[in-house]
């Protein structure tokens, strides 16, 4: 007890064996150190002795990290966009912009391998800020070439969202001149379990700057319905996991159809992610889903490619989408 809260505390515990792990005391101590992040990582209050497929894992962090730095200097990023389509229209009403490293000793690399060390690390504010411009840029560039926009969605980690992202934003879509609307971003459920009152001034912040803000994965993390309800998100986009097995008697198609009604009832948008056959998109489209993203329509390719398949010249009177009816 202290000052009448109770406080209570766990241990993490990292074991490193003189002689098989370390022959000197420092060299003992930082294998133990190494062991203990590894039970900090999966989870905490648990003991765990130093193994050298740890130091494997370290080493390529610290790879990773250090790259990361450098990828932020020598402006090593790219973006991809995925278009996302309207199931009924079958016409493209968005993008959802991803990003790429392009490394010279290593390639091109997914998000999934330095995402989680750009987080740890906080590089995530500084890359994110660096997309969020990119996006606005090219965003800029399109409308200089007189083709029909289409809006942009950018994902942002838990750690992006505090009251500078709305800044960012707002410097970026300024400097660019780029119109409320045509940005969108898409954050994760993850969110909803912090400062509740920090998260809905942060969200207002967004709505006055015209950006509409998805759920991403949903379905996969915290999942409680009632932050839905609580923070005004226009969207939800349903995890792509739930695609897999997705047959007329499934489990998964019953969620799907789940999460759909309930996206109706409270008025916001509901996008399905990871189409990649006919038959998913034709059960999407029985259950009323209002778009979707995926291989089969088009895997993420690059601005140019986007241009020439997908972004039409703007016409004098370009119809108004179901999604733009939407918005407005
Ligand atoms: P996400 O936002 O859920 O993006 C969807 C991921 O699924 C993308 O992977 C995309 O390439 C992939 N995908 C799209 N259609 C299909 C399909 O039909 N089948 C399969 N198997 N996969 C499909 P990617 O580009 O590797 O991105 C992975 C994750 O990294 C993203 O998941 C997002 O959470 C994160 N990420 C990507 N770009 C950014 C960024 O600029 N900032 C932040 N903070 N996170 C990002
Ligand atoms: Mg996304
Ligand atoms: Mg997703």
């Amino acid at each position: 007890m202290v000052e009448r809260h109770s406080l209570s505390c766990s241990c993490s515990i990292g074991i490193s064996v003189f002689p098989s792990d370390a022959t000197d005391p420092q060299m003992l101590i930082r294998d133990a150190d190494t062991a203990m992040y590894h039970v900090k990582e999966s989870g905490r209050a648990a003991y765990r002795y130093f193994s050298s497929e740890m130091n494997t894992r370290m080493q390529e962090r610290l790879r990773i990290e250090t790259g990361l730095r450098r990828a932020i200097a020598e402006r090593q990023f790219e973006l991809v966009y995925q278009p996302k389509v309207n199931i009924a229209s079958g016409e493209v009403v968005g993008l959802e912009a991803l990003l790429r490293w392009r490394t010279p000793e290593w390639g091109v690399i997914a998000p999934g391998r330095f995402i989680a060390v750009a987080e740890d690390t906080g590089l995530i504010v500084e890359i994110g800020r660096w997309v969020l411009a990119e996006v606005c840029r090219q965003v800029r560039e399109w409308r200089g070439r007189g083709l029909a926009l289409r809006p942009v969605a950018v994902n942002v980690s838990v750690r992006q969202f505090t009251s500078g992202l709305v800044s960012d934003i707002a410097a970026a879509m300024s400097e660019f001149g780029v119109t409320p609307g045509q940005i969108e971003l898409e954050i994760t459920e993850s969110l909803f379990m912090r400062n509740a009152e920090e998260v809905r001034t942060i969200l207002k912040g967004l709505s006055r700057l015209g950006a509409r803000v998805t759920i991403d994965d949903f379905g996969t993390g915290y999942s409680s319905l009632g932050y839905i309800r609580h923070f005004s998100v226009n969207a939800l986009k349903i995890d792509r996991a739930f695609l897999s097995d997705f047959t007329a008697a499934s489990q998964n198609l019953a969620i799907v159809r789940a999460v759909i009604t309930m996206c109706r009832g409270l008025g916001i948008g509901v996008i399905a992610e990871g189409v990649e056959t006919h038959e998913q998109l034709e059960l999407l489209r029985k259950l009323h889903c209002d778009e979707y993203q995926g291989f089969l329509f088009s895997p993420p390719v690059g601005p140019d490619e986007i241009e020439s398949r997908f972004l039409k010249p703007f016409p004098r009177h370009e119809p108004v989408s179901g999604r733009q009816q939407r918005q407005a």
